[in-house]
C-alpha cells in the first residue's frame, strides 16, 4: 500500500432517512489495486458505491481522493477526477446503437483521437461489441448488455472504475468471462472496487476484499486470507 491511497473512506455513514445503510466504514484503494467489497443482499455494497460517486450524500465519515475531501463535489465532477461508475443492472440506453452507447460514455471528452484509441481498446477488450456495433444495444443479449456497460465506463478513461455486481445474472461461463476481462484490465493498471455477490470470483482477481454485513464492516484482508476464511467459506461455499 503506497503512503497515499488513490481512495479512502474514513468512517464512512450512508443512510436513508432513519435507515443507516453503511456505519463507520474504514476502506482504502491504492492506485493499481483491484479491492473487492463483498457481502450478501443489502449490506451496503451498492450504496457505499453511491456514496463515492456522489449519487447519494455522506451522512458522516470523509471520502477522500488522493487526500482530498469529495464532501462538496457532484457526481460530474466525480466523473472529471476519473471515477467511473458502472451500476447494477447495467441500464444501456436499448434505443441506441452500440457505438452511441459508447460514444456517450466519453460525454466528457474531447481528444477525438484519444477516443477512438480507447473504442479500439473496448472492441478489442470484447470482441462481441465490435461484431455488433451498429446494432441496437436492447438487441442485445445479457451479458453483452454488461460488456457495454462496463465499456461505456471505460470511455470515461477512469483512473478508478466502479463495477456494481457485474457478473448479476449471468450464466457461469459468461461469469469466466467477464472475470478473465476484469483481470485483464487491473492487469493493464485500471484501479478497481468491484462489488460482488459471487464471493470467489471477485476473489480470483482482486488483491484485497472487504466483507459488509447489514452495512457494518466485518472482515478485510487480502484475497489469500479470504479465500481460506472459515467464516466466509461457511457464508458462501456452504463448508461446515
Ligand atoms: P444488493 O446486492 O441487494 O443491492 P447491497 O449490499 O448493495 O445489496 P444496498 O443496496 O446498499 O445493499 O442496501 C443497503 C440497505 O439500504 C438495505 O437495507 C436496503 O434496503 C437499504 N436501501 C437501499 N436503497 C434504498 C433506498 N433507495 N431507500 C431506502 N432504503 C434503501
Amino acid at each position: 500500500m503506497t503512503a497515499t491511497p488513490l481512495l479512502e473512506l474514513k468512517q464512512l455513514g450512508v443512510r436513508y432517512g432513519n435507515i443507516w445503510a453503511v456505519r463507520q466504514l474504514n476502506l482504502s484503494i491504492a492506485s493499481g489495486e483491484c479491492v473487492a467489497l463483498l457481502g450478501s443482499n443489502g449490506a451496503g455494497k451498492s450504496s457505499t458505491l453511491r456514496a463515492i460517486s456522489r449519487l447519494l450524500p455522506a451522512a458522516e465519515g470523509q471520502i477522500l481522493w488522493a487526500n482530498k475531501c469529495l464532501s462538496s463535489f457532484r457526481t460530474e465532477s466525480t466523473v472529471r477526477l476519473g471515477i467511473s461508475h458502472c451500476p447494477e443492472g447495467r441500464r444501456v440506453l436499448a434505443k441506441q446503437t452500440v457505438l452511441a452507447n459508447l460514444e456517450l460514455g466519453a460525454w466528457l471528452r474531447r481528444n477525438k483521437k484519444a477516443i477512438k484509441i480507447d473504442l479500439d481498446y473496448c472492441y478489442q477488450l470484447f470482441p462481441r461489441l465490435a461484431e455488433r456495433r451498429l446494432q441496437l444495444a436492447g438487441s442485445l443479449s445479457g451479458g453483452e448488455q454488461q460488456m457495454l456497460a462496463i465499456a461505456r465506463a471505460l470511455m470515461a478513461k477512469p483512473n478508478l472504475l466502479l463495477l456494481d455486481e457485474p457478473s448479476l445474472g449471468l450464466a457461469p461461463l459468461l461469469v469466466d468471462e467477464l472475470m478473465q476481462c476484469l483481470a485483464k484490465l487491473n492487469k493493464d493498471g485500471l484501479t478497481m472496487l468491484l462489488v460482488e455477490q459471487n464471493v470467489y470470483a471477485a476473489l480470483a482477481i482482486a488483491q484485497r476484499g472487504y466483507v459488509l454485513e447489514a452495512g457494518e464492516l466485518v472482515l478485510e484482508g487480502t484475497a489469500q486470507e479470504l479465500r481460506k476464511n472459515s467464516n466466509l467459506r461457511r457464508s458462501y461455499l456452504g463448508d461446515e
